[in-house]
């Protein structure tokens, strides 16, 4: 029997309301404690709560008399029996004013009744280990909290609604069946049950369940740039209008631009969406050769940016002529995706759009534009859109404790694959099915340890 849990489902700090939550099998005697109705619900043993019905009363010092408990403050309470709640126990909920004061002193008295403060998650592995939710599902619900843009947001409501979930137990099924047949062939040789023909097993898991792990694998690499986001570095010598792009693609001031060169001395990071991808925009320091002290610290940093971004802008100054710095910066992003942007095209121009071309052959786009009048920079807008954010959104989105069971079905696979064709026996094709499917059950959580329990919920915040 597990104890009753408390915690504030709301974030700490002044707001129109703060929601305590309590789960387990005493929450309605807190509940009934330290809640007082102002109208019905009154009972010879103490305040008796309709379920899933919103009260108005007070918060009351449940010592020595509910009755006459001094009130904290006027809040809603309900109450929802087992095993129709969120974590499949006794849920009650207390919609108090907003304000840490308020909230904290009603954690204290559901503990003075006997609850204990929740660990962070503790609500949905309840509801986990009740049932209510598979594991991929109750990733789900911390994923939806975490999203920062919509598109990242109908991932997780699809994963949670349980997307990922049914396909992965269809896969599961297909390869039971398979195990079941292989075990059949094993434990009665001399009835001659065999296997169908080995080639014939080997292209059904080809068609079966290595594609669908395949197609997983890759929309979860697709729904990673969506969730995680895109780095965007911009780079460029000194003066050539960095950070004003910066602030002309945020749409307002924020990254400071001087006309003095090499003043940008660290780097600036910003993020904004890009079709429904958040996107980490980060104006480098001055790539310069001799520079010193401070800022050939924020140098090696605009290296470093620059190795680990998905996309570097290569600006360029046009209003004056090439520089052997902006041949060091092509040198520099040649390695990875790039645009080149021609900027001050507002000025008299002294590098023509040919030279700039042939500076930056491998760019996937060459940009004119005016960061400081705007000109050109909703092209530049629509650029990163095509380059960055897929065209539509995968169905499911395995997350990265999911690619990491995938994958290791599909090793699993492709040695029981070479198991049947090498002949190696049906036995070790069989460890290998289940080695798979074991590995897919990690997924949804019938093969989970306690261990992975632990590093899920641990992420989640507390109250949720
Ligand atoms: P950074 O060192 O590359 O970050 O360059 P800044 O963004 O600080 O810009 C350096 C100077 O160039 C500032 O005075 C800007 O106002 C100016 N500047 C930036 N972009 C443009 C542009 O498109 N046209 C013109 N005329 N000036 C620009």
């Amino acid at each position: 029997m597990s104890d009753t849990i408390v915690a504030r489902a709301t974030a700490a700090g002044e707001a129109a309301v703060a929601v305590v939550r309590l789960s387990g099998p005493d929450t309605r005697h807190i509940l009934g404690r330290l809640f007082r109705p102002k109208f019905g619900a009154k009972s010879a043993a103490g305040n008796h709560l309709q379920p899933w019905r919103l009260y108005l009363g007070e918060l009351i010092n449940p010592e020595p008399d509910p009755a006459r408990g001094q009130a904290n403050d006027e809040c809603l309470a309900v109450f929802m029996p087992a095993p129709r709640s969120y974590t499949g126990e006794d849920v009650g909920e207390l919609h108090l004013h907003g304000g840490r004061a308020i909230s904290e002193r009603a954690l204290e008295l559901a503990c003075e009744l006997g609850a204990r403060l929740a660990e962070p998650g503790e609500f949905t592995r309840r509801a986990y280990l009740a049932g209510r939710l598979d594991l991929a599902q109750a990733e789900a619900v911390c994923e939806l909290v975490r999203s920062r843009t919509a598109a990242a947001a109908r991932l997780a409501a699809a994963q949670l609604q349980g997307g990922l979930s049914r396909r992965i137990e269809a896969l599961r099924q297909a390869l039971a069946d398979m195990v079941a047949s292989a075990e059949a062939a094993i434990d009665f040789p001399e009835e001659e049950v065999e296997l169908v023909a080995p080639q014939e097993e080997a292209a059904a898991i080809r068609r079966g369940p290595l594609r669908l792990v395949e197609e997983l694998l890759a929309a979860g690499r697709a729904a990673e740039m969506v969730r995680e986001g895109a780095q965007v570095t911009i780079c460029g010598r000194p003066n050539v209008g960095k950070s004003t792009l910066l602030n002309a693609l945020l749409g307002r001031e924020r990254a400071l631009t001087s006309p003095q060169p090499g003043t940008t001395r660290d780097f600036i990071e910003e993020a904004l969406e890009v079709r429904g991808v958040p996107v980490r925009l980060i104006d480098t320091a001055g790539l310069r050769e001799q520079a010193q002290g401070v800022e050939a610290a924020g140098v090696a940093l605009a290296e470093a940016k620059l190795a680990s971004c998905d996309l570097a802008l290569a600006v360029l100054d046009a209003s004056l002529p090439l520089a052997p710095e902006d041949a060091a910066l092509a040198r520099r992003v040649r390695a990875h995706p790039h645009l080149a942007v021609l900027n001050k095209a507002d000025l008299p121009a002294q590098v023509s759009p040919e030279e700039a071309r042939r500076l930056f052959p491998e760019a996937a786009a060459l940009l004119s534009i005016s960061a400081l009048r705007g000109d050109g920079v909703d092209d530049l807008r629509a650029r990163l859109a095509s380059l960055l954010a897929p065209e539509a959104l995968p169905e499911v989105a395995p997350g990265a404790r999911h690619q990491d069971a995938l994958r290791r079905a599909r090793g699993s696979l492709e040695r029981a694959l070479e198991a049947l064709e090498g002949g190696t026996g049906v036995e070790i094709y069989a460890a290998e099915l289940r080695g798979a499917l074991s590995a897919l059950g990690e997924v949804c959580g019938q093969t989970a340890t306690e261990e992975i329990l632990e590093r899920i919920f641990s992420r989640f915040c507390i109250g949720k």
